[in-house]
């Protein structure tokens, strides 16, 4: 009896909420949103797909692997080099490797998750904040393919453009994991740690390719392996094209769909225009199938 009559009020209920909505919808009247309301997020896709896949776990031990089977390729080969920046007589260099750290080494995705339940937009401040938790763990293979190459006598660099009061907590992060840390050598080379090493990578492996013979380069952003990555998404595609001899043997690159140049370029990298802006700009790359 009780359980008919709960069963007659929710219907009841439903009845009735069902019955204002039509009224509400035949009256055009658009309801308010739940004050539950799902964050909506450009992000959360990618961020999704980062942090939980399996498919991207897949992707960066592909890259990896491929990295290690190249880093055998290059150590026989005295001729080769990675670095367009490497000149002279360089065959006889001790070897090195060059790695970005963030989406590279380091996988950030949980300050991606943060920004996409609290439609935050990346700060310098908050990200500081984040990079001194030191809790980033390693993009898969990355351990592995670094520890691997130092114990074949390959200097690895770390190349990134996290700024120089970030070291400390970068250094920690890394060292905790066991990455290979260079000993006596400075490996880890930071934007703005000399004046003239911008936000562009190229005077920094410039920097590495005098005393050392690149073997590869590993990055997830385009900044990662060539200086004119800001151009249109075409300019970018030329030059893509123009080192297609590289990618896969020395140039090796770990999927981001979080952030990245590739994500700037559709709105010419004009960071002050408003989200909805570079949204539309966004959409309006985007290629189409014009509908059924
Ligand atoms: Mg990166």
């Amino acid at each position: 009896m009780q359980s008919t009559f709960k069963s007659s009020a929710k219907s009841l209920k439903t009845g009735l909420v069902s019955a204002a909505a039509m009224c509400a919808l035949m009256a055009g009247i658009q309801t308010a949103p739940a004050a539950d309301a799902v964050p909506q997020n450009d992000n959360l896709n990618a961020t999704l797909w980062t942090q939980t896949s399996v498919e991207f776990k897949a992707t960066a031990l592909t890259a990896y692997s491929l990295a290690t089977i190249m880093l055998d390729r290059a150590l026989a080969d005295k001729n080769w080099t990675a670095a367009t920046e490497q000149t002279g007589n360089y065959q006889n260099l001790p070897p090195a490797v060059i790695l970005d750290v963030d989406e590279t080494v380091l996988d950030n995705s949980g300050y991606q998750g943060w920004m996409v339940k609290n439609d935050k937009s990346f700060h310098p401040k908050t990200w500081a904040k984040f990079v001194n938790t030191i809790s980033s763990k390693p993009i898969p293979g990355s351990l592995e393919f670094t520890k691997y190459a130092d114990s074949k006598g390959v200097k690895v660099f770390y190349v990134s453009n996290r700024n120089t009061k970030l070291e400390e907590a970068t250094r920690k992060n890394l060292e905790a994991y066991g990455y290979p840390m260079g000993g006596n050598v400075d490996t880890v080379l930071l934007k703005r740690e000399r004046k003239e090493w911008g936000s562009k990578k190229g005077n920094r492996r410039e920097h590495v390719a005098k005393d050392y013979r690149i073997l590869l380069l590993l990055g997830d952003n385009f900044g990662d392996f060539v200086d004119n990555y800001k151009g249109t998404l075409t300019e970018r595609n030329n030059t893509l094209v123009s080192h297609a001899d590289k990618w896969g043997k020395s140039w090796i690159a770990v999927a981001n769909p979080t952030y990245g140049s590739w994500e700037s370029a559709p709105y010419g990298f004009n960071y002050k225009l408003s989200g909805d802006e570079k949204r539309k700009m966004k959409l309006d790359s985007v290629d189409a199938w014009s509908g059924e």
